[in-house]
């Protein structure tokens, strides 16, 4: 069955699949949903017997219908293949009772490469499909993480560039050497004087500016973006709650058609949306459990039914879901609204304007399947304690935040299902965090030593990715002042 994508936002001639990965946004601001939701259609037995390319394969054909079998095998081969640690692409490890699903075996050690190393090739398969013969250049802005995965993700990859644009003095000293020492011809890796929000807004600028678009075109380029409401981001994400539950079932610990329980650590909503995606495949998955740290806005959401963004910003230990705004929640409120495209640009246009909407109680009915629930700072590095001494097992902050909110809805619930835990990020991403909450004075010490001791008191082998930068030659010096970042890019591109 042929699968297209409609705008959360108004009824708008709907589009094929390599289109909207083409677009990334709607032109009237919306994210693009598929029509109807398709059910797996392979056996659960089946699934247990398959490997995570196979997986891929089963689960993304139902929904980028007007790709070819060759052409998604092709992508599914070149994305998921040496780049990650283990054949097994996502391993689940059972520690004190938990399934942690380790989304962070790629190449920069965070889930963000489960998506980034593949929508390279979706990206440069759609173009061809959609006979766009000039050169994808993917711009982007970034607080640390997306734009590494982004640039390993784009490194190589033929007809495509990307320039990538951070903060001089707002990344950590290992992220930031993690992107000015990215190999590739093609890539742009740029720091400039300012912050996060004034490299967000440069790119729009770039993005809204039309004369440069006829320049660029003019020249055989295009700009793109490799943002997480890309649905060529958001559907391979869906890929390992399947080969999880394959997994689980493969090695008896679970019956086939035994329902789970996953829990998500959450920031912009993409990657817990993939679950609920799964569970509306037919994937048997009971309650979807999403965590949140300090920044609550989604535990109040789901208490209260209104979203409310008017608070204090916190900065935690767990940056990457520090987001008062969750583009992909509007998503689910297109679903919940029924797929009313007008009922979610009224909610999502009082977001805009007020900062806060309410969801009817019909909707509202509708979110019994999701428990939210945060952790606070505290709580998150007790949770990274507790854990490693009782199993030495070391899990990194977010996955933390999401350990202890599963803890919480144990007691509260006394649900005892089986329950598959997303690891977003390995503990050697956020090293200086990790080791504090361990405790024991190493504080004190270098990020690298501080690595090394990790490794140490954990038994895990140092990841490549850290010792790869440690002497890595320095590939990208360009700095430049916050109103220069088109000259930046257009210097870059030769224009
Ligand atoms: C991006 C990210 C998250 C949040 O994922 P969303 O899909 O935005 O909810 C959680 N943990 C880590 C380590 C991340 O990089």
């Amino acid at each position: 069955m042929e699968i297209r994508y409609n705008s959360t936002r108004s009824k708008s001639a709907p589009v094929k699949a390599s289109e909207a990965i083409l677009r990334g946004l709607s032109e009237d601001g919306g994210l693009f949903v598929p029509d109807s939701i398709p059910a797996l259609d392979v056996s659960v037995d089946k699934l247990a017997e398959m490997d995570y390319q196979q997986t891929a394969y089963e689960v993304m054909k139902l929904f980028l219908t007007d790709f070819t079998g060759e052409e998604l095998k092709d992508c599914i081969t070149k994305a998921y293949d040496e780049k990650f640690d283990t054949e097994e692409i996502v391993p689940i490890v059972e520690k004190d009772g938990v399934y942690y699903l380790e989304l962070f075996h790629g190449a920069t050690i965070a889930f963000k490469d489960m998506a980034l190393s593949i929508l390279p090739h979706l990206l440069t398969t759609s173009a061809k499909k959609n006979h766009v013969k000039n050169e994808i250049v993917i711009l982007t802005a970034t607080s640390g993480d997306t734009g590494k995965a982004a640039l390993s993700g784009f490194a190589d990859v033929e007809g495509t560039r990307i320039i990538v644009f951070y903060p001089k003095n707002g990344v950590s000293p290992i992220q930031e050497k993690q992107m000015i020492t990215q190999k590739g011809k093609n890539t742009c890796v740029v720091g400039i004087h300012g912050n996060f929000d004034d490299a967000q807004t440069g790119v729009k600028k770039i993005f809204g500016d039309r004369k440069l678009a006829e320049e660029m075109d003019a020249k055989g380029f295009q700009l793109s973006s490799a943002n997480s409401i890309n649905i060529g981001r958001l559907v391979p994400q869906i890929v390992y709650y399947v080969y999880a539950y394959g997994q689980l079932l493969k090695e008896g610990k679970i019956k086939a058609g035994e329902k789970i329980n996953v829990t998500v650590p959450t920031g912009n909503f993409g990657n817990i949306l993939a679950a609920y995606y799964a569970k509306q495949m037919g994937l048997p998955i009971d309650r979807l459990i999403c965590a949140s740290n300090e920044n609550k806005v989604l535990y109040d959401f789901f208490r209260t039914g209104t979203y409310d963004r008017n608070r204090e910003f916190v900065l935690t230990s767990s940056p990457s879901m520090d987001i008062l705004i969750s583009s992909n929640l509007e998503r689910l409120i297109y679903h919940i609204a029924g797929n009313d495209a007008d009922k979610s640009r009224e909610l999502m246009s009082a977001l805009t304007q007020g900062g806060t909407y309410t969801i009817t109680e019909s909707m509202k009915e509708k979110l019994a399947d999701f428990y939210g629930n945060y952790a606070n700072e505290d709580e998150t590095a007790e949770t990274i304690r507790s854990l490693y001494e009782k199993t030495g097992y070391v899990i990194d902050t977010h996955t933390a935040v999401a350990s202890c909110v599963y803890e919480k809805y144990r007691k509260e619930t006394k649900d005892t299902k089986l329950t598959v835990l997303a690891s977003t990020a390995s503990p050697f991403k956020f090293t200086r965090s990790v080791m504090e909450a361990i405790g024991g004075g190493y504080g004190q010490m270098e990020d690298f030593e501080l690595a090394d001791k990790l490794s140490e008191i954990s038994g895990v082998t140092m990841p490549k990715a850290i010792e790869e930068i440690r002497t890595a030659p320095v590939l990208h010096n360009h700095v430049c002042e916050k109103d220069e970042m088109k000259q930046a890019m257009t210097g870059f591109l030769s224009l």
